[in-house]
């Protein structure tokens, strides 16, 4: 039995039909025997929405106060998840970063993750249900909830995929993989089937978004497997694996 951590990103969560979709595939990954635990995004263009509302309200927020509110966006898509899975009949527990155990320092805004300590995350799947966390978001030392910056629910993913020892941790999203430029802006951009971490550091500090910087070097540093792939297909996507590492005997491909 294989422990796969999958992330789906905002755009494969963005209203209820897609909540429900994923849901069908988190159930399909776990009937086909695999203990599964599932980092969430915000729904579509929720985290850009509040820092409108914020702004509108405050040119300068406090960033305390900031993170206290992106870190809501999460919270509604991890229940609303758990929920989608409870009423296609299997069952599954939703918890907050700081729930999940993810402790971060206290940089609002930017926070690094210092441990992931997901001993609620895994009594979930030792009972035999699905476990959602919210992505972006820790705890620093004080209590107060923070945020890792832009795209970090990837970065979530890793984190927890390592703290768990999972066998892959898939990144999903609303593009085939990664490609050798953003396939919106180019069409004849290629996807590439595998691709090492070095190579890959190099993409997302270029800026490709695919993949969060922080991410793909939390993964390079702990050797873990990564599979970016779409949820709105069954294609395989691009596999980032350690060197030596097979990626034909990789989970769930
Ligand atoms: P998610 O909501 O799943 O986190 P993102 O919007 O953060 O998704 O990232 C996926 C987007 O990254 C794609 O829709 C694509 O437009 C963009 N992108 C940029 N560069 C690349 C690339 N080299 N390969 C694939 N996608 C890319
Ligand atoms: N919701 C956060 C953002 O929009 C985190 C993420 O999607 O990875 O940046
Ligand atoms: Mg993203």
């Amino acid at each position: 039995m294989a422990l796969i951590v999958q992330k789906y990103g905002g755009s494969s969560v963005a209203d209820p039909e897609s909540i429900k979709r994923v849901a069908r595939r988190i159930i399909e990954t776990k009937n086909a025997g695999n203990d599964v635990a599932v980092v969430v995004s915000a729904m579509g263009d929720t985290t850009d929405d509040l820092i409108d509302q914020a702004l509108s309200i405050d040119s300068n927020p406090p960033a305390r106060e900031m993170d206290m509110l992106m870190t809501a966006g999460e919270r509604i898509s991890m229940s609303l998840l758990a929920m989608a899975i409870h009423a296609a009949g299997s069952h599954a527990y939703s918890f907050t970063g700081s729930q999940a155990g993810f402790m971060t320092d206290a940089q609002f805004g930017t926070a690094h993750i210092k441990a992931v300590k997901p001993d609620r995350v895994r009594r979930a799947l030792d009972l035999g249900s699905v476990a959602i966390v919210a992505g972006f978001q820790g705890v620093n030392e004080g209590g107060d909830a923070t945020t890792l910056g832009r795209g970090g629910s990837d970065t979530s993913a890793v984190a927890l995929a390592v703290a768990l020892d999972a066998d892959v941790c898939e990144i999903y999203t609303d593009v085939d993989g990664v490609f050798t430029a953003d396939p919106r802006i180019v069409p004849a951009a290629r996807r590439i089937p595998v691709i090492d971490y070095e190579s890959m550091l190099e993409m997302s500090s270029c800026g490709s978004k695919v993949l969060a910087l922080r991410c793909v070097e939390y993964a390079q540093r702990f050797n873990m497997p990564l599979h970016v792939r779409s949820s709105f297909s069954h294609r395989r996507g691009t596999l980032i694996v350690p060197e030596g590492v097979d990626p034909r005997n990789l989970p769930n491909i």
